[in-house]
């Protein structure tokens, strides 16, 4: 038996979670919300952590979701510093931390994504950071106020993100990474070379094709080892070695889980009146024709706002197209919508040497994924052309020409 009612509980304090909670009120929802994250903040967004936040350009509350006062005003009741520690989907009942037991009438896991952890030698030593929350930011912004040569594993977003911050904040920087160029996961790895190109040039080192073999230090880190035998000495390490979703209270209730929450297409998780959204969410792409778990923080609005609606009884299939974007201080600003799984063919459009080009990713003729520097007029375009699966085969020479109307290719 419950100890209290709500009709809507959203599990985790993040972005999904707030958004979804926004969206009910705008939609006019009359029922009680309660939304609990474990964090101590209200939720927020995660960008700034490694960039205007990292920098000390930001505050914390500019990253705030909604402003202070905006729970209380709207009737959301938002419960902080608190775990959800079980769930009963059958009951439709959920243990909060400390005993309460609550009923609800529908709910969302905007449970997140948590970082992957490297277990190698010396990884106990201090000064070695991870990068998901307020508090790693601050401790990482401390540390480099110190330090005189920071090493940053990984070559993805987390990585170059933040070597770009505290580069430009002065302190010297490292990139340690198994890829051999820096964002070519994502990017292939001719548009990769052109970031570490101008990483580079802003005086961040790069060591491709280096794994990460143990970290040596004397109670604090000293060094980074590779399995090369690179010996990199350093005052502190960030990794940015990834995330998982964090599904942990999902499987612990039963529901189906892959690499993440298992979601039909309208966002609704294998028990009735139970949704997803955000990095937890592994969903049915209508767009796809594939399951997809994208961790953007795009997703995670559009998806909280999207599960909102489902919730009230629009019961509409999740179909945008998954939009990305990042900065490396104020070197580059890209973003990207897609995700391509694999490509067949590059297509540049633009000026590599100014730094203002877009790059098309092609498969079987379609678009598969679209990246820009400073071209954001011609994400538009890829974003249409991605979601209506349009074979551009005969308009290559279109999109490679940065002067021709891509609205017109039909
Ligand atoms: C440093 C950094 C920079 C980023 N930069 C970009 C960027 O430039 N562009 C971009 O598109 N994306 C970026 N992202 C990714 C983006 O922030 C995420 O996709 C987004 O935060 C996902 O939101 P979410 O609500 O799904 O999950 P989260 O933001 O992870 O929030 C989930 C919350 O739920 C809590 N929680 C989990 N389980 C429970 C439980 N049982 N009980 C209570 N609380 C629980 C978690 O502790 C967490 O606070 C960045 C991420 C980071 C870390």
């Amino acid at each position: 038996m419950a100890g209290r009612e709500v009709d809507f509980l959203l599990v985790g304090g993040g972005m999904a979670s707030a958004h979804c909670a926004a969206e009910l009120r705008r939609r006019g929802a009359e029922g009680s919300i309660l939304l609990v994250g474990r964090e101590p903040e209200p939720p927020y967004e995660r960008p700034p952590l490694s960039k205007e936040y990292l920098r000390g350009e930001a505050g914390r509350e500019d990253a705030h979701v909604n402003p202070a006062g905006w729970y209380a005003e709207n009737g959301v009741e938002l419960l902080t510093s608190l775990n959800v520690m079980s769930l009963d989907p059958a009951a439709r009942t959920a243990k909060l931390q400390g005993g309460e037991e609550v009923g609800f009438g529908r709910a969302l896991l905007g449970t997140g994504a948590m970082v992957n952890i490297l277990r190698v030698e010396g990884a106990e030593n201090e000064g070695i950071h991870y990068l998901r929350a307020f508090g790693n930011s601050d401790a990482i912004r401390a540390d480099a106020e110190a330090a005189e040569h920071m090493v940053l594993i990984g070559g993805s977003y987390i990585g170059t993100e933040v070597a770009a911050s505290l580069t430009a904040r002065g302190t010297k920087c490292t990139i340690v990474m198994m890829e051999e160029t820096v964002l070519s996961r994502t990017f292939g790895a001719d548009a990769g070379r052109w970031f570490g190109e101008l990483i580079e040039s802003k005086g961040v080192t790069v060591h491709g094709g280096e794994e990460l073999d143990a970290f040596e230090g004397d109670g604090r880190v000293r060094a980074v080892v590779t399995k090369s035998g690179l010996a990199i000495e350093c005052d502190a390490v960030v990794i940015g070695a990834g995330v998982r979703a964090d599904a942990m209270l999902a499987q612990r209730a039963g529901l189906e889980v892959d690499d993440g929450i298992v979601c039909d297409s309208k966002l609704r998780t294998s028990a009735e009146g139970i949704y997803a959204a955000g990095d937890c969410c592994s969903y049915d792409s209508v767009v796809h024709g594939r399951r997809l778990r994208v961790e953007h923080w795009d997703v995670a609005m559009q998806q909280g706002i999207h599960a909102a609606r489902n919730m009230l009884g629009d019961d509409r299939d999740y179909d945008v197209v998954p939009y990305f974007f990042s900065d490396l201080a104020d070197w580059a600003s890209l973003e990207y919508v897609g995700p391509a799984q694999d490509w067949d063919e590059e297509v540049w459009r633009g000026d590599r040497e100014s730094g203002e080009f877009s790059v098309w990713y092609l498969k079987d003729g379609r678009v598969a994924g679209a990246l820009s520097v400073e071209r954001s007029e011609d994400l538009a375009e890829a974003r249409r052309l991605l979601a209506d699966g349009v074979d551009v085969s005969t308009a290559k020479d279109r999109i490679a020409d940065p002067d021709s109307d891509l609205a017109r290719i039909a």
